[in-house]
Order: structure tokens, then sequence, then C-alpha cells
């Protein structure tokens, strides 16, 4: 059982049932609006009843605008008043979020004793209604429409993220590659790549993918931060001699001769024994083209320069020398040597549904397209199609994601890491977007990807800086 998340969280049950200990122990102090802390902030105390009014025109006001910015807010409150909830209810469904009752059922008498040790207990008589109540209210509250679940005394009870992180949760997860799209690397750039390689391997990532742009993208940083040239740079990885699979993320048909490209994946795939992978796309950015003196063409152009490419490098590395005469492409001979030690996957970045896929379909080992589950259900099927027409088999060409993420430690770490990054992007949207969780969460939407038929996930994260980035997100890497 899970909570969704975001949402509209409103507690339930009487005094001492539980209510603000089980908050505490799920959600940031910030995501929790409680009227007996805000009857102490405008009143005297916890227990002020004259300061209600003032103090549920607070909690009022709290809910709307933490709703209205697409955020968690869990309303610590006995949850009893039908008009207050009715308030606070329109206010997460006018910004879509979901409504949740908390309910807590705990004994009467365990309620009465804990209460009866409080500071300023609530008189009995108040009590007993309070608890006569909590009985009617989930009837209550689902004929209101809220998603309703019920935390029986001394039960498990929902997490908003699941505890178990273990990665022998049993969870059958994806082959997972870290891409590495920034390189912070100061002073010592070969030390930085090697270290971040060491520690993708140890961490027990399948493989690493370099981002091939020759300005740093605005997406990730800023266009005067370093981004090598990927060959070259894995070529200094390969030299590790680690297990891990090595490759771009993509590669632009627009940057290199098809045969160049062609020639620097079976180099290294021969430096790294079979382990390489050609990740091959249009190109997109028109500045960093004009900034190298490289032709960048109409869509419709690049896509057909595309094709070329794609059918240039599989004819330069299947067996032979013979010459070759194919769809797009003659070629008088196809002498590539070195060749590439095995079957060097080659995976068509980008989810253009008329062209792209088309092209991972008739020369692709795989797509690689956006980690959402709409995203990979829809690209699949139009995957599927293009098979059908060109006469591939589907399961010969692989769906693989790239999962840009933010991964915190626990949900404080996670939220910090969304401040700190999102920059303009409204909070809700970025943690959405970046799906930012905890590790768990992530292993379990990555299984789901599986479930859909991804078979690599290339993971990304906005905040990696160093070696221990790769450690933190170690959860992920294994299978
Ligand atoms: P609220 O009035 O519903 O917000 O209840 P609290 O969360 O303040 O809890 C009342 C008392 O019960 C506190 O002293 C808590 O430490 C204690 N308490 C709350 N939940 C649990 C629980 O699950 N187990 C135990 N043993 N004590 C709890
Ligand atoms: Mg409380």
């Amino acid at each position: 059982m899970r909570l969704p998340d975001p949402a509209l969280v409103l507690l339930v049950g009487a005094p001492g049932s539980g209510k603000s200990t089980w908050a505490a122990g799920r959600f940031r102090d910030v995501e929790i609006v409680s009227s007996d802390a805000l009857r102490a902030v405008v009143g005297s105390g916890t227990a002020d009843l004259d300061a209600s009014d003032d103090a549920f025109r607070l909690l009022d006001q709290i809910v709307e605008g933490r709703t209205r910015r697409g955020l968690t807010v869990v309303v610590d409150t006995l949850g009893l008043d039908p008009d207050r909830r009715a308030t606070w209810a329109a206010a997460a469904r006018r910004s879509s979020l979901p409504t949740v009752a908390v309910v807590l059922d705990t004994p009467a008498s365990v309620c009465r004793s804990r209460n009866a040790g409080r500071d300023r207990p609530v008189p009995r008589r108040v009590l007993d209604a309070q608890l006569g109540r909590v009985r009617e209210v989930p009837d209550e509250l689902r004929r209101e429409g809220w998603d309703v679940r019920v935390v029986a005394h001394d039960e498990p009870s929902p997490a908003v993220a699941p505890r178990l992180e273990t990665p022998e949760d049993g969870t059958t997860g994806p082959q997972v590659v870290l891409q590495i799209g920034r390189f912070p690397w100061g002073s010592e750039p070969l030390e930085w790549l090697r270290d971040m390689a060491r520690a993708a391997d140890s961490a027990g990532f399948a493989g690493v993918a370099l981002m091939d742009h020759l300005i740093q993208i605005p997406q990730v940083d800023r266009s005067w931060e370093p981004i090598p040239e990927p060959w070259v740079a894995l070529g200094a990885v390969a030299a590790l001699g680690t297990d891990l699979r090595l490759g771009t993320l993509c590669t632009p048909a627009s940057f290199r001769a098809p045969g160049v490209i062609a020639k620097a994946a079976a180099t290294l795939d021969v430096l790294c024994r079979g382990r390489a992978f050609c990740g091959l796309g249009a190109g997109w950015w028109e500045r960093e083209h004009a900034a190298y003196g490289l032709q960048f063409g109409p869509t419709a152009r690049r896509m057909d320069d595309l094709a070329v490419a794609a059918e240039t490098v599989k004819a330069l590395w299947a067996p032979g020398t013979r010459a070759y005469t194919g769809e797009h492409v003659t070629l008088p001979e196809t002498t590539c040597y070195p060749r590439p030690v095995g079957a060097l996957p080659l995976v068509i970045g980008g989810g253009g549904e008329q062209r792209t896929l088309r092209v991972a379909a008739r020369w692709g080992d795989a797509c690689n397209v956006r980690a959402d589950l709409d995203t990979v259900q829809r690209k699949s099927e139009v995957l599927r199609r293009h098979c059908h027409e060109v006469g591939r088999p589907p399961e010969e060409v692989a769906v693989t994601v790239l999962d840009v993420a933010v991964v915190g430690t626990d949900r404080d770490d996670t939220w910090t890491r969304v401040e700190r990054h999102r920059g303009r992007t409204r909070a809700a949207t970025y943690a959405a977007r970046h799906h930012a969780g905890e590790a768990a969460a992530h292993r379990e939407r990555h299984g789901r990807l599986v479930d859909a038929g991804v078979s690599t996930v290339f993971l990304a994260l906005p905040d990696l800086d160093g070696p221990e980035d790769v450690e933190r997100v170690a959860a992920l890497a294994r299978r």
C-alpha cells in the first residue's frame, strides 16, 4: 500500500490516536500543517482553544498555497469537521491533487490513557464524543470522495516511499547504464573520468554512456563548462579494463561522417573487448553546429542523414569487405578494420514516430526514448508497427530509456535537491519530471518500466558531481 505523492493528506483520529507521530515519521516538517502547532503560533499554546479561529485561517491559507503549487500537504487536525474538509478537498481538486484521508483507528482505551498523560488533557466527555465521531467519519469521507486509508493500531501503515532499499528486495530491474552529461572534473579530467567509471563499476552499473555535444547544452549546465569528445574520453575509460559497457548517448549523425562514427565505435569496441555500444541521433541543437562549422539542415534532411548514418555504420561493421548497395547507401567496399569484436549495438536516440523509430526498426538494435511509462508504451507500439512493416522481428529491437532522475537519500534530501536544481521551473513540475524520490521508489518505477518492455535504463543525474553521487545511487544499479 502506497500513498500518492504529491497529495493532500488528511489525518483523521481522536486526540492521542497518534496522528502527529504518524505524520512526523513520513513527511517533512514543512509538509505538515497542524492546528495544534498553529494555535501555539498565534495563541498561548497548542491547547489555546481561543486561538482556534486564527489558527484555522492560517491553516486554510497554507493548504491553499501548497496545493496550488502542486505540493504535498498533510493536514493534522482531528479531521472531524465536514465543512473544513470540503474546503481543503476543493483546494486540492483545483490543482488536480489526489485527496487521501488517513484514519488512525487506535483503540479508545489507548487514546484515553495517552490523553490522560498530557499536560492539558482533553476533558473526558469531549474525548468520548470525539471517539464516537471518529467511528462515523470513514463512511462520510468515502461519500465525500476521499481515498480512505485506515491505519490499524500498531500495524505497519502506508508509507510515502517504500522503506525497503536493499538490492536483495527481489525486484527484477533493468540493465542500468550510468549516463554522464556533465563533467565537473576541475584540474584532473583523467582522474575524474576514471574515478567515475570505477565508482560506476563497483556500484554495479552495466555501463557508462557519455553525452555527445560540442557545447554543453543549456538543459544540463552552462555553455562554458567542459564537455569532452566522447569517443576519445571513452578510450581513456576503456584503459581501466572494467566490465563496463561503453558508448555514447547519443552521437549526432550531423557531427561526423558516418564512416568515421563506425570507425570510432569499432575501435572502442576492440579496446573494451566487445563492450561498446553506439548511440546515434539526428542532432538537434543548431548553435553547436554553427560554432563548429557544421551544416545543420532542416528536420527532414537531418532525418535522411540519420538513416544514411545508421545504414552506413551497420554496413561497415558487417563481416567481409564486399561492396555494399542498400536502401540509401552505396559503398564500393566495406573494409573496416579493426572490426567490432561482437555485435556492436546501435541505439537510435529519439522518439520521432515517423522517421526516427523507423530508422530504429530498420537498422537499430535499440531505440532510446523518454522514461515515462506513457511514452514508453506509445513508442513501443509505434516501433512494433515499423518493425512489422520493414519485416524485422520486434524482439530484435530493444526499448531503452533515458531517465533523468533526482534520487535523494531521504525525503528531506530529495526536496533539497529539487530546490537546488529546479532553477525557475516550478518545484512540483521539476520533481514530477525527474521522478524525485528515494532509491527504493526509483527501483519500483524501473520495475514497472521492465514490465512495459524496457531492457535498459540510461540513468542521468542532474546533480552528478563526482563518484560519491554514483555511490549514492548504487541501489539503482543492481539488477
Ligand atoms: P495525536 O494527538 O493523534 O496527534 O497523537 P500523537 O501523535 O501526539 O501521539 C500521542 C502519544 O502517543 C504520543 O506520546 C506518542 O509518542 C504516542 N504514540 C503515537 N503513535 C504511537 C505508536 O504507534 N506506538 C506507540 N507505542 N506510541 C505512539
Ligand atoms: Mg497531534
